[in-house]
């Protein structure tokens, strides 16, 4: 019985086993009989049920039924309903069962066990009684924000350890432990819920046709087998909670619940540690244990494996640990009128947020251009076919192919076509999986990608000898302009048959023995890896990166490190994908490892590595630049360079030298959208939204239809007022991808400038409902500052308190020195100057803490404004200080106008106005947008608080 589950049909509705019973649902609403439960199993809120239970609100469906909220009349007291579903509760065994059960189930009694009442029928329905338990159940906790703590993990865990224990030293085995059926309340105290109540409606054994109760996620190899369950079938579950709350995700999913159950057998689950590198190597190996396929080989009960747990949580550092929640906050609400908040324009501060993107990797221009330099021979490496008979040499195809053009693409001589552009292409033409090309193919490759040339090659074997064959030849005559031939021992030997490959075509195209003797040309194994493996994991995951899918790429570059703990482009790719996710620690310690590492790459992406480490720090930015203006001079169409160029210049706000980058790539036809956001963002912030649109349509008219881009357009369509063709652009963004963050903003903006404020907030909200750590970030900000903008600070300072608490279990320094900015401002606005003051300080610290200049500047800067609102001039002159200190370059203009502004207001202060106005005038020449000092104060502000 390999193939679990395969014969388990819904003996009632034919269903399969783990898909929802569908029934007319609706119907059932609109009945209007007196009667209180419809043939589908609902309930009417108000009525009485069973003669005795008040029927107060509609908790949640799961699978054996609805659950409601219900007053007991004759105890006067409040208890949850769970109604069952007739097909459920059809069988009469299953009822008898489950009498039987319920007299061990009200035995248990412990504070981590909710109480189940009784089980009875009334109006021909079978339900269970139990205690209703208040909070939020942790799925949607973990929903909510994306992953939880170790410390709070493991505090959890911890506690459904106990809980089991005393229900198993009493013989009940769970059988549907999930994140469902454990509730939390605000202390984080764990109640987990319907104890014992799968088994009796649950039939076993590969035969039977009974309802599956539970969810193939969560169930052990065992289970979803039918095999018989036992306690440490919770314990595999629980190990699967364990891994949820630290991931945000569960080891295995499928696109149908029988593939998940399939996996749940046969799959290995991920290392946790490979999604987040924050839980230590204790907890993983905790956790695969409790994951083990083998039941001998878990835990063999819940005390074992809470001893474990309980060492973890003693040794996890005190900042970690759980600690009792603060207070609750009262729910009244403060409106305080303040002037400064009126100048909030959330468009204009959300302009500001849509940050520069970076990107990593070299992607190639658009069918039509020229892209190569004329006086240098273009060329397309195919991927090899593989004609060895051995289909474990497959994923050698693209791997040679990969490793001749990072050979060869260091030639100052030869224009490679990049492997990513190559991919895009063959699948473009379905040529992937084609063992050969015709001649035909050929020609519309080469024409797509603009070389002039391709190289063929083919891969023998015999015995242990790999023999490698090459053609190189011109695309559109077919003109061979010469062959290859070269082999080795082994796939170890293919790096130096590579080696050989690349001097030799040089010699095909002819180049002189003095040129090719004068090219840069370090061993293949030098530059990218000498293990086959680690290679081979590193493009796996590359084919993931170059798509944008960074959660699955990091694993892959994990596995290449752990092959080769020296394999720096691996890093690097790993330092861009957590960085475009928004992950700056983990990003920083990748590149740190890469720049280690730099003398182990080809020269092209050691000046990447370098500019990335230097362009962390503002204080380094003039290295930064230089390290990619020697790129350029050498690479002068390099993709990577010229956008990461532009986003430094950006960031400085030397807008004239950021635009001139970012064209060039737009000039090219580049694949990748970055370089058409970025140029249209800086279009927008100079107030030319003419030329915005234009970029962002030729993206999308000429290069493809990306959500990034159409929300984009619907934020510059918003900004000419044109409302309702931004919210078309806007909901374009969300047809391609329904969870857009951007898109998602952008609409609750167009609505906020329409003056629809519900409408915008109910936008907003939907940021919140993103299941990415990041997102809930970004929706926090976007929150808080809804309510500032209308004064509602008591809401502001929930959502940035929700923020803070993210971003410090994150441990993203510079997010929680933002947050506890927002909370300076709040604070101030509400007349809490203690409270500001203290937040003030503590996000100054974080930002320090987090390294990051930008992160301080901003720090300071909020910190120096409260403190002029709260007219601690004294205070505030200090911070200024404290601000030019971190500028002493000058570098930064922004940074300067913040310093000219903030004399500005000092000056006002003191009543010299004219000084004030002269310094404010100063601020506004350096300011990209002349619309005077409204504007000026707005864009200062929100830069600080978004
Ligand atoms: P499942 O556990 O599969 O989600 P249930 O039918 O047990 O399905 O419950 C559905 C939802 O109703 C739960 O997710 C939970 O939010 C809510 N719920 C269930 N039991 C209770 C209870 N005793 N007290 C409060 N809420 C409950
Ligand atoms: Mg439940």
């Amino acid at each position: 019985a390999e193939n679990p589950g395969d014969t388990r049909f819904c003996g009632q509705c034919g269903t399969s086993l783990f898909s929802t019973h569908t029934a007319s649902e609706e119907d059932a609403l609109e009945a209007p009989t007196r009667t209180l439960i419809t043939s589908t199993n609902k309930i009417r809120i108000g009525a009485n049920f069973a003669d005795r239970y008040h029927i107060l609100e509609e908790l949640g469906q799961g699978g054996m039924g609805r659950v409601y909220k219900a007053l007991d009349t004759q105890v006067d007291e409040k208890l949850a309903i769970k109604i069952l579903k007739p097909e459920v509760a059809a069988d009469e065994k299953s009822r008898e069962r489950f009498r039987n059960e319920l007299k061990t189930t009200r035995q248990i009694s412990h504070r981590h066990i909710s109480r189940v009442y009784d089980f009875s029928e009334a109006d021909g329905q079978s339900y269970i009684t139990m205690e209703y338990v208040s909070g939020e159940d942790l799925k949607s906790l973990i929903r909510r924000i994306g992953l939880l703590t170790p410390g709070k993990a493991v505090f959890i865990g911890r506690q459904i350890t106990e809980g089991l224990a005393e229900a198993h030293r009493l013989g009940v085995i769970h059988r549907d432990l999930k994140p469902h059926n454990i509730m939390l309340d605000k202390e984080g105290n764990v109640r987990i819920m319907d104890f014992g109540i799968a088994r009796s409606f649950q039939k076993t054994g590969m035969t039977d046709t009974g309802v599956i109760i539970g969810t193939p996620e969560y169930m052990s190899p065992e289970q979803v087998e039918g095999k018989e369950v036992d306690r440490r079938s919770d314990i595999y579950s629980l190990g699967i909670i364990l891994y949820e709350m630290l991931t945000g995700r569960v080891p295995f999913t499928g696109d149908t619940p029988l593939s998940v159950a399939v996996k749940q057998k046969t799959e290995r689950p991920v290392n946790p540690r490979k999604l987040n590198p924050q839980i230590s190597p204790e907890i993983s190996r905790i956790i695969l244990r409790c994951l083990e396929k083998d039941k001998e080989l878990r835990f063999q009960d819940a005390d074992q494996l809470r001893e474990e747990l309980d060492t973890v949580e003693k040794a996890l550092p005190k900042t970690d640990r759980v600690v009792p929640e603060r207070k609750t906050r009262g729910t009244r609400e403060i409106t305080v009128k303040f002037s400064l908040s009126k100048m909030f324009i959330p468009a204009l501060v959300l302009a500001a947020l849509a940050a520069v993107t970076f990107f990593g990797w070299r992607i190639l221009a658009k069918r039509d251009v020229v892209l190569f330099a004329a006086d240098k021979p273009s060329l397309a490496v195919m991927h090899f076919e593989n004609n060895t008979g051995d289909a474990n040499l497959t994923h050698w195809r693209k791997a040679l192919s990969d490793l001749l053009i990072a050979d060869l693409s260091q030639s100052r001589f030869l224009q490679v076509l990049s492997g990513e552009r190559l991919y895009e292409i063959m699948e473009e033409l379905d040529l992937l999986t084609s063992s050969s090309y015709s001649s035909g193919d050929l020609r519309e490759l080469a024409e797509r990608g603009g070389v002039r040339y391709v190289l063929v090659g083919q891969m023998t074997k015999a015995g242990d000898t790999i023999r490698l064959n090459t053609t190189l030849q011109e695309a559109r005559t077919g003109k061979v302009l010469g062959s290859e031939q070269v082999e080795g021992e082994g796939v170890d030997s293919l790096f130096s048959l590579v080696d050989d490959l690349t001097t030799r075509i040089k010699e095909d195209f002819k180049l002189s023995e003095e040129k090719i003797a004068s090219d840069v040309d370090a061993k293949v194994e030098e530059i990218t890896t000498s293990s086959a493996e680690a290679h081979r994991y590193y493009n796996e995951g590359m084919t993931y990166h170059n798509r944008g899918d960074y959660t699955k790429s990091i694993p892959y570059m994990e596995l290449a490190v752990a092959h080769d703990p020296e394999f720096a482009m691996a890093y690097r790719a790993m330092s861009v994908a957590y960085q475009n996710l928004g992950y700056q620690n983990e990003a920083d310690r990748r590149l740190e490892r890469a720049f280690e590492l730099k003398d182990h790459v080809s020269e092209r992406e050691r000046y990447y590595i370098e500019a990335d480490y230097y362009r962390r720090s503002e204080a380094t930015y003039d290295q930064a630049i230089a390290a990619y203006e020697k790129l350029l001079a050498i690479y002068p169409d390099d993709s990577v360079g010229n956008n990461n160029l532009g986003v430094v210049y950006n960031s400085i706000e030397e807008y004239d030298k950021a635009l001139e980058r970012f064209e060039v790539n737009v000039r090219n036809r580049q694949k990748n959208y970055h370089s058409y956001t970025n140029l249209a963002n800086i279009y927008l912030l100079l107030g030319r939204l003419r030329k915005s649109e234009g970029v962002s349509r030729l993206y999308l008219d000429e290069i493809s239809d990306h959500p990034q881009m159409r929300a984009q357009l619907a934020g510059i369509l918003m900004r000419q007022r044109k409302f309702d063709e931004a919210l078309e652009q806007a909901d374009k963004a969300l047809a391609l991808n329904p969870s857009f963050p951007d898109a998602i903003a952008t609409k609750g903006n167009i609505y906020f400038l329409q003056d629809d404020k519900e409408q915008a907030l109910a936008e907003y909200r939907k940021l919140l409902e993103i299941e990415q750590p990041m997102a809930n970030l970004y929706a926090r900000n976007v929150l808080s500052n809804f309510y500032i903008a209308q004064g509602k600070m008591a809401l502001a300072e929930e959502q940035l308190l929700e923020g803070l608490a993210l971003a410090e279990m994150m441990g993203e320094k510079g997010w929680v020195a933002g947050m506890h900015s927002g909370l300076s401002y709040v604070h101030a606005l509400r007349g809490r100057s203690q409270e500001a003051d203290q937040a003030g300080r503590l996000a100054v610290e974080n930002a320090r803490a987090s390294g990051s200049m930008e992160s301080q500047r901003k720090a300071m800067f909020t910190r120096a404004l409260v403190q002029v609102m709260l007219n601690d001039l004294e205070g505030a002159r200090l911070s200024v200080q404290e601000l030019r200190q971190v500028d002493a370059q000058g570098l930064n203009r922004r940074a300067v106008r913040h310093v000219y502004l903030l004399d500005g207001l000092l000056l006002s202060r003191d009543g010299k106005h004219d000084e004030a106005l002269e310094e404010f005038r100063r601020a506004g020449e350096l300011m990209p947008m002349l619309d005077g000092a409204r504007i000026l104060l707005s864009d200062a502000m929100g830069e600080t608080l978004w």
